[in-house]
């Protein structure tokens, strides 16, 4: 940024500049018109010389007087306003009286003749006026008249710049001060005192009323502005604690959920008598392994284990004695087999077992391990009875990837129907 200046100074000097050239002006003017005024005067004068001094001359050049032609121009040159005299004659002699080195303001030339006698020429008079005169009209004038005018000038335009700088340049820097003080945060009251209060309605006074005015409307847009923030932050913060207490409700509840589907699942997948993988599950199982074997290779057995004479059990002990006995019966198999081993019940006192990655003659053992487990150890009911109870076992067996779940299901199940056939508590293989 510049410099700081003040307004007034940069009236005061374009103003005292402009001045110095119209009062220069005005001074050139006065001259020109003095020296326009002076010429008119000396051609006057010359016309009266020539009147007065002409005719004697010619008497006088005629009669070849000389002593008269001497005192004639003897007489012109002492004459204060004539500097210098030339008398040519005929045969161009010339008399020179006084000098023009002063300078010549007008010069007059005037033929000479004999009139009375043929008019014939007797040569020329040359008078020239020096500016002797001028040269002191003009100083005095000229240095008067700038003498007045700097004076005069200098004097309105520093009046002048003083005015300015009163009835504006000072009113101008109060109200850029208040301007600069002017703060929305201020705590103090704003000082809304006029600055010039007998000038209010003049361009400056309007400027100041103009600037409280925009003040006042910043004061109260900014207060706006604030309540607004302030308002929008306390919404946002009551919206975030509702958000944030709807999220954890809705996370409790996705847990609570997510336990409920565990356990429908569980229900669903579980056997709820016995513990048992449920028919549903234990088919999808082994529909899975049955998938996995045809992958990997190996063999696969499935097994299906059916109680013998269990109508007997439920007609002897009651249907309460016959879960129990059921339970027992899941005991016992389940202790058998292996953890990968699947066991399900597929209906009624009728259970499945699948096992993966068996041979043949693992699985017929396993099978045999079962019957006999079965047949080793009589359940005893709550009530204290022994009930001994067997089982019939139907075995399916393959080592090919082109049989499905199902159709090793149905071979178990025939052979699980000629187990029963053949007498009960044995094992029969099918094919
Ligand atoms: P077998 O298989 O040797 O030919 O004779 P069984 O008496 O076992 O034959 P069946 O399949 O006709 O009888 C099965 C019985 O099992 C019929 C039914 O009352 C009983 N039962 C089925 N489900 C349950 C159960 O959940 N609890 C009890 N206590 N008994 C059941
Ligand atoms: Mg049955
Ligand atoms: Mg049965």
């Amino acid at each position: 940024m510049s410099r700081p200046t003040t307004v007034t100074r940069r009236v005061l000097l374009p103003s005292l500049l402009l001045s110095a050239l119209v009062g220069l002006l005005a001074v050139l003017a006065q001259l020109a018109w003095i020296v326009a005024d002076e010429r008119r005067a000396a051609k006057e004068q010359l016309e009266l010389v020539r009147e007065s001094t002409v005719p004697s001359l010619e008497e006088a050049l005629w009669g070849i007087n000389t002593p008269q032609i001497e005192a004639i121009l003897q007489g012109l040159v002492e004459n204060p306003a004539v500097a210098r005299v030339v008398l040519t004659d005929e045969e161009g002699r010339r008399r020179v009286l006084g000098d023009a080195r002063q300078g010549v303001l007008e010069t007059g030339r005037f033929p000479l003749r004999y009139r009375k006698a043929g008019d014939l020429p007797l040569g020329e008079l040359e008078v020239s006026l020096g500016n002797a005169v001028l040269r002191g009209r003009l100083e005095r004038r000229a240095l008067g008249t700038l003498l007045v005018l700097v004076l005069a000038l200098g004097v309105s335009a520093v009046a002048g710049a003083w005015l300015f700088r009163q009835r504006v340049g000072r009113p101008l820097a109060a109200v850029t001060r208040r301007i600069e003080r002017f703060s929305v945060r201020s705590q103090e009251p704003a000082d809304d005192a006029p600055l010039r209060p007998h000038a209010a309605n003049d361009e400056i006074g309007r400027l100041e009323t103009a600037l409280q005015t925009m003040r006042a409307q910043v004061s109260r847009d900014v207060r706006e502005i604030e309540r607004l923030r302030d308002e929008i932050a306390a919404h946002a913060a009551t919206l975030e604690a509702q958000v944030r207490e709807r999220t954890a409700e809705l996370e409790q509840r996705n847990r609570e959920l997510e336990e409920q589907r565990r356990a429908i699942e569980a229900l669903a997948n579980t056997d709820a008598l016995t513990g048992a993988l449920s028919r549903r599950h234990f088919l999808e199982l082994a529909g899975r392994e049955r998938a996995r074997a045809a992958r990997e290779g190996g063999g696969l057995a499935v097994l299906l284990l059916d109680i013998d004479h269990f109508k007997r059990v439920n007609d002897t002990h009651g249907h309460a004695g016959g879960d129990a006995v059921l339970r027992a019966f899941h005991a016992t198999c389940a202790a058998q087999l292996r953890a990968h081993d699947l066991l399900g019940r597929l209906g009624g006192e009728e259970f499945g077992v699948v096992l993966p990655a068996t041979g043949r003659e693992v699985a017929r053992q396993v099978a045999e391990r079962l019957r006999a487990a079965v047949a080793a150890g009589p359940v005893t009911l709550p009530g204290g009875a022994a009930v001994a109870i067997t089982v019939s076992i139907g075995l399916a067996f393959t080592a090919s990837a082109a049989e499905d779940i199902d159709s090793l299901l149905a071979a178990a199940d025939a052979a699980l129907y000629r187990a029963k056939r053949e007498g009960r508590n044995r094992v029969v293989e099918a094919g």
